[in-house]
Parts: C-alpha cells; sequence; structure tokens
C-alpha cells in the first residue's frame, strides 16, 4: 500500500525532520509540505492524503488549532490521522496538541520501532473506518432502492416527497407528482410469463429514468405503479413529461404491447399540503386516465379540481407545439 502525507511546520528545517522520521518509517512514500492552515487545507482538496504530519511547538499552535477546525468540520476528512511530531519534552505541550483534537503527540523519545508502530495503526486505523463508511452507504443504497428495477423505492419515496414539499413551500414554488400505473399487467404476467413482466418493468423504469431531468425523483411506488416527483414542475409542463413518458412506453419492443396510464398531480406547495394529499391528487387523475380507457394521461390541480379533457388538451397541445 503506498500512502501520501503532508506535513506542516513553519520552517523548512522543521519540516525536514518530521519528514525524515516518516522515511525511516519506510511507510509513506510521498510527502507534500505546507507551512499554514491555508496551504494545507489546499493540498487536502487538491491530494488524496493519507495522513497530516506537523512539527508541534507553541509557534504553530495556532495554524494547527485552524486546520484542525477545518478538518473536524468537513466530514469526508473527519477520520483523516493527524500527528503532532514533537521535539520538545513539554507535557503542557502534548496535552495543549491532544485538546487541538489531534489523533496523537509522538515525541521525539520514542524510538523509531514505537513511531513506526503508531503511524501504521493510524494509517491502518483510517483504512478500517474508511471501508465500513462504504460498507454503511452500500447499506443505504440497498435499503433505499428498489431490486428489480434499480429505482428508489417506497421509503424513500416518503422521506423525499416530505422534503421536497416543505422546501417548495418555503420557495413558494410549485410541486408535481405523476403516478404511472402500467396497463392489464396482471394480463401480460398471466400470457407471458412473470420473467416476461419483470422484463417490462425494468424496461419501463429505464423510460422513466431517461425522460426525467436530474432533479426529478423516480421511484417504484409498488408493484406495477412509479411515482415521478417533480419540483419546481407546473401542471402543464409536467403534462409534457408525462405525454413523452406514455409514448416512449407504447413504442417499447419487448414482443408484446405494454401501455400506462398516468395520473398528474399538481400544486402550489403551502404549509399546509400534505405528501397523501398530492398522492390522493395524482391518483384521482389516474383513476380517471384508467376510466377513460388506459393508455392516456390525466391531470389535476390541488384546490383547482380535475381539469377538464378539453381545456387540459388544448394545453398539451400548446405545450407540446411549443416544445
Ligand atoms: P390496471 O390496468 O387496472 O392497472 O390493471 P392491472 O392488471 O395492471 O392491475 P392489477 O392491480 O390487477 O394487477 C397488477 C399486477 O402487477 C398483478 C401483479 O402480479 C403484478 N406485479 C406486481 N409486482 C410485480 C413484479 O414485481 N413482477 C411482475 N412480473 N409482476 C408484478
Ligand atoms: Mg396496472
Ligand atoms: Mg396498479
Amino acid at each position: 500500500m503506498s500512502y501520501t502525507a503532508l506535513i506542516l511546520g513553519d520552517t523548512a528545517a522543521t519540516r525536514g525532520n518530521v519528514a525524515e522520521c516518516l522515511d525511516k518509517t519506510g511507510l509513506v512514500q510521498r510527502k507534500l509540505y505546507c507551512k499554514d492552515a491555508r496551504r494545507a487545507i489546499r493540498w487536502l482538496t487538491e491530494y488524496d492524503i493519507d495522513i497530516v504530519c506537523c512539527d508541534w511547538r507553541w509557534e504553530v499552535s495556532e495554524e494547527i488549532a485552524d486546520l484542525m477546525g477545518v478538518l473536524r468540520r468537513r466530514t469526508e476528512w473527519h477520520d483523516l490521522p493527524v500527528l503532532l511530531f514533537s521535539t520538545v519534552d513539554d507535557r503542557e505541550l502534548w496535552m495543549a496538541g491532544m485538546e487541538l483534537g489531534v489523533s496523537e503527540v509522538l515525541p521525539q523519545a520514542l524510538s523509531m520501532k514505537e513511531q513506526r508502530v503508531k503511524i501504521r495503526w493510524h494509517l491502518k486505523n483510517r483504512e478500517r473506518i474508511q471501508a465500513l463508511h462504504q460498507a454503511q452507504s452500500q447499506l443505504a443504497r440497498i435499503a433505499l432502492s428498489d431490486s428489480l428495477t434499480g429505482l428508489f423505492n417506497r421509503a424513500y419515496f416518503d422521506a423525499t416527497i416530505s422534503q421536497e414539499i416543505a422546501r417548495c413551500s418555503r420557495r413558494g414554488l410549485p410541486l408535481t407528482l405523476l403516478m404511472v400505473d402500467l396497463d392489464h399487467f396482471k394480463k401480460i404476467n398471466d400470457t407471458h410469463g412473470h420473467l416476461a413482466g419483470d422484463r417490462a418493468l425494468e424496461a419501463v423504469a429505464q423510460v422513466l429514468t431517461s425522460q426525467s431531468r436530474t432533479s426529478d425523483t423516480v421511484c417504484r411506488f409498488g408493484g406495477e405503479e412509479f411515482a415521478i416527483i417533480l419540483p419546481e414542475t407546473t401542471n402543464c409542463n409536467a403534462a409534457i413529461v408525462a405525454e413523452r413518458i406514455r409514448k416512449k412506453i407504447a413504442q417499447l419492443d419487448l414482443g408484446f404491447p405494454v401501455t400506462a396510464s398516468v395520473g398528474i398531480g399538481s400544486a402550489k406547495v403551502t404549509k399546509s399540503l400534505l405528501p397523501d394529499h398530492i398522492i390522493a391528487e395524482a391518483d384521482g387523475a389516474l383513476y380517471e386516465a384508467k376510466r377513460k380507457g388506459r393508455n392516456r394521461v390525466e391531470s389535476s390541480v390541488l384546490n383547482t379540481g380535475v381539469v377538464s379533457d378539453l381545456h387540459l388538451f388544448r394545453k398539451f397541445r400548446a405545450a407540446v407545439a411549443t416544445a
């Protein structure tokens, strides 16, 4: 394993001392140097640094305090080991170093073997913590995604819709929810088998993802139902997206036809809006689309009621013509 160290010291001589200690341990292959916290932060931002080693005297205490302040505030640097090398036999100084929140103070009196063991422990400890973080974020991804389609799952949807309502309400923005439900999907399963049904769900998920913006949240709501949260989007603009999605799904070439009905629920978000309100709105529109024959889009705006077909159709046509 090849490690990179950042060495902080206020003079070339003190930086050289720290570098010499590190060289003798044989653990660090690459060294970067700086004399103040500002430059240290710059190197940390630009390079992949495994350990920070500082020459420790009262003269540099302010720089190291500044550096520690930044390191402990930034989550990506929380676990970065910071070692203070002290050439001065001053226990007050060592204690002050520890109080800054560094990982360890290494007095010069330590043998080379002791220093090596301690430095190696800090490097390995960081690797262990990083591996744990990776496993943790992998688990979080699994917990929030749907294993068949790779889309976000219902738990993620529930958390996100509440967050988006809060955000849009603070800024007085509109919010739209699309509910997409595959038509007669039970029949597809019954006729072509569940594996073919699964393939269709995967293909539809891809359509939904490719037709959405990065700011939209595409989720598998459950079974053959999908939900897309479109923040800062009006009903009319969402209608263009919904119509595009409907068409693309109908054009899928899976060896059997697949169509979807789409319900659009929109609201000008206020503090009193609950997720259930907008879900019910989109659901109502979806029900309407099913009732009117499927493979179509229907729309509803909260507090305004279901937009009449003709009115919506005109809006659609105008929006599609200018898109
Ligand atoms: P409608 O047009 O009214 O929505 O009819 P539908 O047949 O799509 O609705 P229904 O609720 O009767 O059936 C939904 C079907 O979706 C039944 C269920 O077996 C199927 N389904 C749900 N989840 C999955 C899945 O993960 N894989 C497969 N292959 N089928 C699924
Ligand atoms: Mg269905
Ligand atoms: Mg359904």
